[in-house]
């Protein structure tokens, strides 16, 4: 079996020989424990910090195999709850195959019109905290503009979608090509979405949400954050999710140089991580399936297959090549 390893911290965009792929025995599972074959795995840029070594947060060892969001099939089982054939989610990715504690899986129930792909998708992590986002930390009510960056990735299209479902007036998002610009409106139906590959990013903004913004979902941060400061609505709130402009040059990054809006505008900026959500995560899958199975949601993936292709993946998602979630096929289901 196989799984790769982190060879050495990046500099900057990662490149192939920062990665190295390993091939290992299997180990037989120990009691308690059960053996899965990966089907799926995530890559997510949080994954760019985890590779760095921040004071702020976990780092990932060299020479160690890396990990993240999974889904597979248990093919041995050494506990009575997960039987042999069992579709479980997990947290050892980067790996065709897993051994680990029954009590660190959890079932993945089938729901007939839900591809297992969503899961890891607008069900899973992104979705997840597209809702935290919107609902806890934003407090966004009916009626009020919502504007994401990141838009057309994994958690910037759940935004939209569930701002939508949520009752918000105008929906904007900014993505980095036209084709993402039209998918958002066309696909997902925002109110307007625009390339943020313009000369004035603040101008763009101030065009597309002419009444101002209520709330900001913030997946990039820069010069992001700044332009949506200038048309921060009073009283606006600022929901700091991710900074992904930034990861790839961790320190050093200048603030905005307009932050005196948070306190002439009596706005709220808030970050948060996802983590410290997870107890309501179950009530979220609950509703978030039924806006799935009615239509209100759409579940958008980019697949690519083969463990040797993750790499790739997680390049090419931190490259925008990407909509939706991005993730990585590693065996039939
Ligand atoms: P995405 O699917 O959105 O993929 C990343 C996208 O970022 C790319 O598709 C690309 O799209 C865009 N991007 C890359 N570089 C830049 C740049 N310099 N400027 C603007 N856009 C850029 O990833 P996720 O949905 O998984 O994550 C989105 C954000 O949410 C990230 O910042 C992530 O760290 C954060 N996050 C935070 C969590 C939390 O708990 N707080 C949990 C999960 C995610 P484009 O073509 O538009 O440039």
């Amino acid at each position: 079996t196989r799984e790769v390893h982190l060879a050495r911290r990046p500099d900057g965009m990662p490149v192939t020989d920062d990665f190295r792929m390993i091939t290992t025995s299997l180990e037989p599972p120990g009691p308690g424990q059960v053996l899965v074959r990966n089907v799926l795995m995530s890559v997510d840029p949080y994954m760019r910090v985890r590779m760095a070594k921040l004071p702020s947060y976990p780092h990932w060892e060299l020479d160690q195999v890396m990990d993240g969001s999974a889904i597979g099939v248990v093919e041995r089982s050494e506990h009575p709850d997960l039987p042999v054939g069992t579709v479980v989610s997990h947290r050892l990715g980067w790996r065709e195959h897993a051994v680990l504690d029954a009590g660190h899986a959890s079932t993945v129930r089938h729901i007939d019109g839900i591809p297992l792909t969503a899961h890891l998708g607008v069900l899973g992590m992104a979705g997840f905290t597209a809702y935290v986002g919107l609902t806890q930390i934003g407090a966004l009510t009916p009626g009020e503009s919502l504007y994401v960056s990141g838009a057309a990735g994994a958690v910037g299209s759940a935004v939209g979608q569930i701002a939508r479902i949520l009752g918000a007036g105008r929906v904007v998002g900014s993505a980095g090509t036209p084709a993402k610009v039209a998918y958002l409106v066309d696909g997902l139906g925002f109110d307007g979405a625009f390339d943020y590959h313009v000369e004035s990013l603040s101008e763009c903004v101030a065009t597309n949400i002419p009444d101002g913004i209520d709330v900001y979902f913030d997946n990039v941060g820069g010069g992001h954050l700044q332009a949506a400061l200038d048309s921060m609505n009073q009283h606006g709130r600022i929901v700091v999710c991710g900074a992904i402009g930034e990861y790839n040059a961790l320190r050093g990054q200048p603030g905005p140089s307009n932050l005196i809006y948070v306190l002439t505008k009596r706005l709220r900026m808030e970050g948060f991580t996802i983590r410290e959500h997870m107890a309501e995560y179950p009530a979220f899958v609950a509703r978030a399936t039924t806006w799935l199975l009615d239509g209100q949601l759409r579940s958008t993936d980019t697949v690519v297959s083969g463990l040797e292709s993750a790499v790739d993946a997680f390049r090419d998602l931190l490259a925008g090549r990407n909509i939706g979630k991005m993730l990585v096929r590693l065996s039939e289901d």
